[in-house]
């Protein structure tokens, strides 16, 4: 569409007001005009001394038909007449904001439209086109505001102070990226660069790079599409939580709602959402969470406010409702929350606490000479067939019943590895001169017996009476050694994971487990246990919050 003036009758229905008051405000401006060309690259410098912003965008830029009339009062390319007041579905439909900007400052646009040449291009204070320059650039468009209110004294006076605009500059910027989060971002102040934002497919890899400490597997994202009214209009909910276990703040700063691209305020929403969390948060703290509403564009009336950031929702409690519920399923457990990444982030945690704690994991109040054998170790559980849970006087451990009845009986084969005659010799079949060397180096008594038969007349103890003990000493003849050997031996002869075990059985071996020389790890070196000291336990439960606290007392 072409830059016209827009009728009377539909400026008349445009909120008025002061649409350039700030920094912020003309940032506000020219992104908003880049993004509606589509921009997905952007980036904005700001010289604050200079009263200086310039917007440089890689949209579709400006045919150079249009240039005489970008900057006139109520001109836009976005709507033209009355009914497309019922269907904006850009940011900017006023036709306002170039011209605002040409009053309070020196306006300069340089500009090139796909298939035709760049230009560059002054306006007047009224906003009439001055100068125009052929220049060399890529399409897109940069806007170049200088002297900002460099003729109203007043209005710089006026304004906060400049650490405080920059914040709120940035806290903008930041919305615009959660809003738009396939476009890059480069802020630069006087020329050096400032913060930049990386796109990402999805909005929920914007908040980690917007909030320090918060990770992607913090954030649940939901979405989902509803359909309302008689008409059979059809929205999307976006919603993006910080997940409550995780995530919380001390001031409901992170409670944001958008509605079709653009950050808006709307208490009730927010009201809704933080309701929503209601008895999922400790008592004074607030959830992360944005909300994004993408409506039918006959459903908003944007003309609440000059900046834009309240609106007139149609259906206020429908909506308040379909929030609600899309909160409450996100809340859930789900795939997403319990991922295999998500809790192994959470277990590290839970083991690095664990694992500061020293050798065993004996708190401080149990003597670490008294060392593991004098602990009370009582096995609770069996969990998998394969974990034997075991409590104890400061926490609770896991314990991998394989391999540790695997250091059992390996300790056990090192003070007393002995062979004894087997009621029938074993006939292996098969084996290198190398094989049936190691075997005598192991003491076996081994012995030709026909072509390509060894008959084996003695054992390792563990193994003689093993069904399997053929298997068992053909494995040994590859072990040069008798460490090696006794290790195989070991972990042949442990008990298997998966094999259940009844609680007398689970407290032998821990009982013999526990007088092991190295409890701490298997013969390959594997960790057997793992601790969950309850100081750990009550830290992760937040034990520490007194309960009235919690209670909201
Ligand atoms: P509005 O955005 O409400 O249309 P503006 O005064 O902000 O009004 O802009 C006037 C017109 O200038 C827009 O309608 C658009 O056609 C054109 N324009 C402004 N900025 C850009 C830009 N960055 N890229 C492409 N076109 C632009
Ligand atoms: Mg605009």
């Amino acid at each position: 569409m072409t830059i016209k003036p827009l009728p009377p009758n539909v400026i008349n229905l445009i909120a008025a007001g002061e649409v350039i008051d700030s920094l912020g405000a003309v940032v506000r401006e020219l992104v908003e005009n880049s993004l509606d060309a589509q921009a997905n690259q952007i980036d904005i410098a700001i010289f604050p001394e200079l009263w200086r912003i310039q917007v440089t965008d890689n949209g579709t830029g400006i045919r150079e038909d249009d240039l005489p009339y970008a900057a006139r009062p109520h001109s836009t390319s976005k709507i033209h007449a009355l009914d497309d007041l019922w269907q904006i579905d850009s940011l900017g439909f006023r036709g306002e904001a170039l011209h605002s900007l040409a009053q309070v400052a020196d306006l300069n646009l340089a500009t090139r439209f796909s298939g035709e040449i760049g230009w560059k291009v002054d306006y007047d204070s009224q906003g009439e086109m001055m100068a125009k320059e052929a220049i060399a650039m890529a399409t897109g468009t940069r806007v170049t505001v200088s002297h900002l209110f460099g003729n109203w004294p007043v209005r710089r006076s006026g304004l906060p102070k400049l650490s405080q605009q920059l914040k709120t500059l940035q806290t903008l910027i930041y919305h615009f990226s959660l809003c738009y989060p396939e476009v890059t971002w480069q802020i630069w102040q006087n020329d050096r660069l400032w913060f930049s934002l990386s796109p990402t497919p999805q909005v929920k890899g914007i908040i980690p790079q917007l909030i320090r400490g918060v990770n992607l597997s913090d954030l649940q994202a939901w979405q989902e599409e509803i359909t309302y009214n008689h008409d059979n209009l059809s929205a999307y909910l976006n919603l993006v939580i910080g997940l409550p276990d995780r995530c919380h703040r001390n001031r409901p700063d992170w409670v944001k709602i958008a509605v079709n691209g653009r950050m808006i305020k709307c208490s009730e929403l927010e009201q809704t959402l933080i309701k929503g969390f209601s008895r999922t948060l400790p008592r004074d703290r607030f959830p992360v969470c944005f909300l994004h509403l993408k409506l039918h564009p006959s459903q908003i009336d944007w003309n609440r406010h000059p900046a834009k950031s309240e609106i007139y929702l149609h259906s206020l409690d429908f909506w308040r409702e379909k929030v609600l519920e899309v909160l409450e399923k996100a809340l859930r457990l789900n795939p997403d929350t319990l991922s295999v990444k998500v809790q192994n982030e959470r277990v590290t945690q839970l083991l690095k606490a664990s694992e500061n704690k020293g050798k065993y994991a004996i708190s401080p109040h149990t003597k670490p000479e008294k060392g593991l054998h004098a602990l009370n170790l009582k096995a609770v559980a069996q969990i998998r067939h394969t974990y034997i849970v075991i409590e104890h006087e400061n926490g609770l451990w896991l314990i991998e019943q394989h391999i540790a009845h695997e250091r059992v009986l390996y300790e056990n084969l090192q003070d007393n590895w002995q062979l004894v005659p087997l009621n029938f010799p074993l006939i292996l079949t098969q084996l290198s001169p190398q094989q049936v060397e190691r075997l005598q180096q192991l003491n076996l008594e081994i012995e030709p017996f026909g072509e390509q038969l060894w008959a084996v007349r003695n054992a390792p103890e563990m193994l003689a009476k093993r069904e399997d003990c053929k298997d068992a000493l053909r494995e040994l003849s590859h072990s040069g050694d008798l460490q090696t050997a006794q290790v195989a031996t070991a972990c042949r002869s442990a008990i298997r994971n998966g094999t259940p075990l009844s609680l007398s059985e689970m407290q032998t071996l821990i009982d013999q487990w526990k007088n092991t020389r190295h409890p701490s790890t298997c013969p390959h070196g594997r960790p057997i246990y793992l601790s969950l000291e309850e100081s750990s336990l009550s830290r992760f439960f937040r034990r520490h919050w007194v309960i009235g606290k919690s209670h909201g007392i």
